[in-house]
């Protein structure tokens, strides 16, 4: 087996991002790389549309005093960026929450709202010393599957029923297996000791419910609240542990947070905050790694390269091109004065998943319809080195599609 290779190497080989000493810790993404990013982005939000989400966008910079009266400032301020604008302290957000809760604070809202479920993908700024970067896996600059769901205190073990079960679907999807962690009561915790009981209960429950295993870290709960962290092991059998669901009582408290219950009196809601693949930069670095670059064919920048034989073959190729460009595939020509093998050499490097090969007979095939391609033949090659022949080009297609559809 070759060389297992970091996924900054990986990066620069498929032209995916680089990192230049005038913004450290912060991605430069490629056309490549952003297409992979914005995929993974698609496929979430897509899960999101069907569990009830409504999906928000913040200020990166917001005054310091938001952060101040959100509790962060006590516990985080050495992580957070600050400025001065005309004489004003003002931050980079190191996190969503306390903006997802000034909308929330914009309208009463009634026991029957909840639960409100907020997804962000904020741009979100850490700041961690220049010595710790380390290329996707540690950056300053990073966007999270983030959301916020403000809930009432009876509503937490469904909602976490429920999350959990959304978990094990997304990571179902991406043909892994989330491992799950119930963390306690830290000693230094803050609140009241009967929430904590409560919510611990709850937690629990709803691991059981849910029929998932998991493990227990004692005592690592957030000093605001308990939580579950979601670990998954990599195809180099490395364990990751990428995001977490974690209740808040804190926030709400401190934001004033507060809904109308069935008795008309304002009480607090709760806050699940919830992350489920963790920062995207650092999910696609350790997706990177895992397949080496041979990315499933739905999250490929290119999915498909068609290569002619000869120049006489150009012009049907690149009408098949437009053709598979219809469909929403990834496609590129490779019409280069290059003899054939050096261009199936230069896509397999490239990790494409599917090559297309036209000669004489793939362009004979199309002449027998002339309006459609049904008929028509195309040779297809893959990037492990196996030739499948040829075959109807509508075959493929719908060969291509149903791959993208179940991300395999
Ligand atoms: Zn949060």
């Amino acid at each position: 087996m070759d060389k297992l290779k970091d996924h900054r190497q990986i990066g620069q080989e498929l032209d995916l991002f680089s990192f230049h000493d005038i913004a450290p810790g912060a991605v430069f993404w490629h056309h490549k790389g952003w297409i992979m990013y914005r995929a993974l982005q698609e496929f979430i939000r897509e899960k999101l549309a069907l569990e009830g989400y409504q999906e928000i966008s913040t200020p990166v910079m917001v005054k310091s005093d938001l952060f101040k009266k959100s509790g962060h400032w006590d516990f985080y301020s050495e992580h957070i960026f600050n400025l001065n604008v005309e004489n004003e302290p003002y931050s980079l957000k190191p996190m969503n929450c306390p903006e997802a809760s000034l909308i929330y604070s914009t309208k009463t809202r009634s026991y029957q709202d909840l639960p409100l479920r907020l997804a962000e993908f904020g741009v979100l700024h850490r700041n961690e010393l220049s010595g710790v970067l380390g290329g996707l896996f540690r950056v300053r600059q990073f966007v999270i599957d983030d959301a916020h769901h403000f809930v009432r205190s009876d509503q937490i073990q469904s909602e976490i029923h429920k999350l959990l079960l959304l978990v094990v679907d997304f990571y179902k999807s991406l043909n892994f297996k989330p491992e799950f962690y119930f963390a306690t009561k830290p000693d230094k915790a803050m609140g009241d000791p009967n929430l904590w009981k409560q919510a611990e209960k709850d937690l629990k429950e709803a691991l059981k419910d849910s029929n998932v295993k998991y493990g227990i870290k004692e005592k690592d709960g957030a000093f605001y609240g308990p939580k579950i962290d979601i670990h998954i092991k990599d195809s180099q059998n490395r364990d990751w542990q990428l995001a977490t669901i974690q209740l808040d009582f804190q926030i709400p408290e401190r934001m004033k947070l507060k809904y109308i219950d069935r008795d008309g009196k304002p009480k607090r809601p709760v806050i699940i905050h919830r992350a489920i693949l963790g920062s995207l930069e650092r999910f696609i670095g350790i997706l990177i790694e895992h397949y080496q670059g041979a990315f499933p064919l739905w999250f490929s920048p290119v999915q498909v390269v068609i290569i002619p034989i000869a120049d006489r073959h150009i012009k049907y190729a690149s009408s098949i091109v437009d053709t598979i460009e219809l469909q929403r595939i990834r496609v590129e020509l490779d019409s280069r004065q290059e003899t054939v093998s050096s261009k199936i050499r230069n896509a397999t490097l490239q990790k494409v998943p599917y090559m297309g090969i036209i000669g004489d007979k793939e362009v004979k095939s199309s002449k027998l319809k002339v309006k459609s391609y049904d008929d028509s033949l195309i040779s297809v090659r893959t990037r492990e080195g196996k030739d499948l022949g040829q075959m109807k080009f509508s075959a493929f297609l719908q060969k291509l599609k149903e791959e993208i559809d179940k991300k395999i």
